[in-house]
């Protein structure tokens, strides 16, 4: 079984963004990342704190904007960093407030400024194959496919979830190089056998150790893109132990999607500020 190791693809991306910043800021641009957290939630401020490090180790500059999480001053804060040209990239952070929709706040980040995919129209250019960020997740995941030498032109995939954030995306993002998408969620019936015959299987449910060795067809790919937060600590939607005996490459959780997710974030940073 093959690791597909998050944090070396992550640090290989992460030398190109150095060199990206560089030529970036010798030609007067300091590439920025805007990040609003709209509230107090743990693990969204954690992975927060993630984006910064990552950011400060490749030179983007990442300027985190805490909020209370008062809807007008999500929608003022998202308005006035939207329109600063010396911001190039803009994300917000979820979980949003009760009662705010992602589509009307992704909606306010301009699509050049839009590095996580978050305005519908990003999606609809994603659907349609025209240049546009993708969310990073969903990218993160066609990325480690192509580090790991893993074909996708002909090759059928099961995605595991219909998020706009990476079910969704990561599904377009497959078709879109030529494979033959599956897409399953919380109604499909017989989710065992869909995904058995899955060359490569993308799990992105947000149920801890939900798909066991009895989904997965020898020498099927597994990416993980599920972060549990449990009692024994962060695990992913795969059963990694029991898959890893069936599985020909896995992606582990930490140290999957995660890094590349941030690194590719950074990168559109970088593609943003050279627009
Ligand atoms: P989400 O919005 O909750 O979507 C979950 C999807 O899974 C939905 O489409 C849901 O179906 C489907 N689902 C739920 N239970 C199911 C079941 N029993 N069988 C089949 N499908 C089922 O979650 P998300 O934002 O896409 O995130 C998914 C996972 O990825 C989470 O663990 C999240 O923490 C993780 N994540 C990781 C990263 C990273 O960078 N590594 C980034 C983002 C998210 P319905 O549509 O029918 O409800």
């Amino acid at each position: 079984m093959k690791l597909l190791d998050g944090r070396s693809m992550a640090a290989e991306i992460g030398r190109g963004v150095v060199d990206d910043v560089e030529r970036l800021r010798e030609a007067g641009r300091v590439p920025t990342l805007a990040v609003v957290l709209p509230g107090t939630d743990a693990a969204a401020r954690s992975y927060v704190r993630v984006i910064e490090r990552g950011a400060a180790k490749v030179g983007v500059r990442c300027v985190v904007h805490e909020l209370s999480g008062d809807t007008a001053e999500l929608v003022a804060t998202v308005d006035r960093l939207a329109a600063d040209d010396e911001v190039h990239g803009l994300m917000v952070q979820t979980p949003l407030p009760p009662g705010v929709s992602a589509t009307d706040i992704g909606t306010r980040i301009p699509p050049h400024k839009d590095v996580d995919g978050m305005n519908p129209l990003s999606l609809g250019r994603l659907a349609l194959g025209l240049p546009c960020f993708a969310p990073a997740t969903a990218a993160a995941v066609l990325e480690i496919l192509h580090r790991g030498d893993i074909k996708i032109a002909g090759i059928h995939a099961v995605v595991i979830g219909r998020s706009p954030v990476v079910g969704k995306p990561a599904s377009l993002l497959l078709l879109a190089e030529d494979a033959t998408v599956t897409i399953c969620h919380s109604r499909t019936t017989d989710l065992a056998s869909i995904v058995h015959e899955a060359d490569v299987v993308v799990a992105a449910v947000g149920r801890p150790k939900m798909i066991g060795k009895g989904f997965i067809r020898p020498g099927a790919v597994v990416i993980d893109v599920g972060t549990n937060v449990t009692e024994s600590g962060l695990v992913g939607d795969v059963d990694a132990d029991a898959v890893a005996s069936v599985a020909g490459a896995l992606t582990p959780v930490p140290g999957g999607v995660g890094p590349v997710t941030t690194m590719l974030l950074l990168r559109n940073t970088t593609s943003a500020a050279a627009l």
